[in-house]
């Protein structure tokens, strides 16, 4: 039966408001709060959401910042990573996660990822030279890495363990939430992540307590008194209003990120193409579902199939960072990592997002079946 898309809805990837709308009176009444109490920066909430966050993961410190990539632009600048230095990265990563360490100067070496999209430990050993001074995790689409064994390999070479959680709030292997196994950990909430903000956010965490103090330091102009500058530090400090709504969230983090979950059960039990591979689940390990994404041979006629029933996707990402503009000062040509360049044609990521209709699911289900 051919849909008619008139008088259908479409279906867009990400429904922000779904998110607000469910709590609606509770954001609001933070919003006003802390618009009548006339502090905007630095102030209680932003102490409150730096303990409850710290408290949610199990770490002792956690640090308010602007957003996602000044988390990691910053986390490797406490750890003393500059010119000269080089970091260990998954190649099909986000670009954010590239730019926080080229950044501070230091050059991003890309290593291929796994089955379930995360950092290949296998893969590390042959790219790490005398140079190398950190590993960096991303769990990415909302499963973690396989930590373990990364985090052996940082131990046998004396390397720093950065994690990336931009995509991974909650998320845990073998009980451990991600964010907890290395030594500093980086997490983003814009407002399409499971944990979002209504604007720019991020945060950094650790259990050092001198990371946690360069790094406290560092995002307000490099000052801890008004005015007693004690390095060249930046402006990047998580708003007030920010600090606040994501307090709201995050006291409903664990309901939101199980109904992701729920969604994805059912794209799992319910999708059913010989030309679409489904995400897997990597041993032990909690997967939050920030994005559910699959991979076929005819990503593009898909997409656009998918386009004609009303039906929006996204591709994370259609340009790995070392093919992308901005990293061709590095030299590595097409060709170089296989697998990664064969992700960023085959994957796809289906709409998902909290308060999505059982009947938008379908819908989603039987086009994927149909196609
Ligand atoms: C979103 C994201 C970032 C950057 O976060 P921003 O808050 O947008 O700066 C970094 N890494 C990954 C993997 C991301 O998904």
């Amino acid at each position: 039966m051919q849909m008619n898309n008139s008088e259908i809805e479409k279906i867009i990837p990400g429904r922000w408001d779904r998110g607000f709308y469910r709590y609606q009176k509770e954001f609001e009444e933070k919003a006003l709060e802390v618009l009548r109490s006339g502090r905007y920066i630095l102030g209680e909430e932003v102490s409150s959401f730096e303990e409850e966050f710290a408290q949610f993961l199990g770490v002792k410190y956690c640090i308010g910042v602007g957003n996602g990539l000044d988390a990691l632009r910053i986390a490797f600048h406490v750890l003393g990573i500059g010119s000269g230095d080089e970091v260990v990265v998954q190649a099909n990563t986000f670009i954010a996660s590239v730019m926080g360490i080229s950044m501070n100067g230091a050059v991003p070496v890309f290593v291929e990822p796994d089955e379930y999209y995360g950092l290949d430990p296998q893969k590390v050993e042959s790219k790490i030279s005398a140079k190398t001074k950190a590993i960096l995790a991303v769990h990415l689409y909302g499963q973690p890495c396989e930590m373990q064994e990364i985090a052996n390999l940082c131990k046998k070479h004396q390397l720093y363990l950065v994690e990336d959680c931009a995509q991974s709030h909650g998320a845990t292997l073998n009980d451990k939430m991600t964010g907890t196994f290395g030594n500093i950990a980086c997490f983003s909430f814009y407002p399409g992540k499971n944990l979002g903000a209504f604007g720019d956010a991020g945060a950094i965490v650790t259990d050092d307590e001198g990371l946690d103090k360069a790094a406290r330091v560092f995002r307000n102009y490099g000052s801890e008194k008004r005015y007693h500058n004690q390095v060249v530090g930046t402006n990047s400090r998580l708003d007030e209003i920010q600090a606040g709504l994501l307090r709201v969230r995050l006291s409903h983090l664990e309901e939101l990120n199980k109904e992701r979950a729920n969604i994805c059960e059912r794209y799992l039990n319910e999708i059913n193409n010989e030309k679409i591979l489904l995400p897997g689940i990597r041993k032990g390990a909690k997967h939050v579902w920030h994005q559910f994404v699959i991979r076929t041979q005819q990503r593009d006629d898909l997409k656009d199939y998918l386009e004609e029933q009303g039906i929006g996707t996204i591709i994370h990402y259609p340009i790995p960072p070392h093919l992308s503009e901005a990293y061709q000062y590095l030299g590595i040509t097409a060709g170089s990592l296989p697998i990664t360049e064969e992700y960023a044609q085959t994957v796809l990521s289906l709409p998902l997002y909290n308060g999505m209709t059982e009947e938008e699911q379908s819908r989603v289900i039987q086009a994927m079946n149909r196609w």
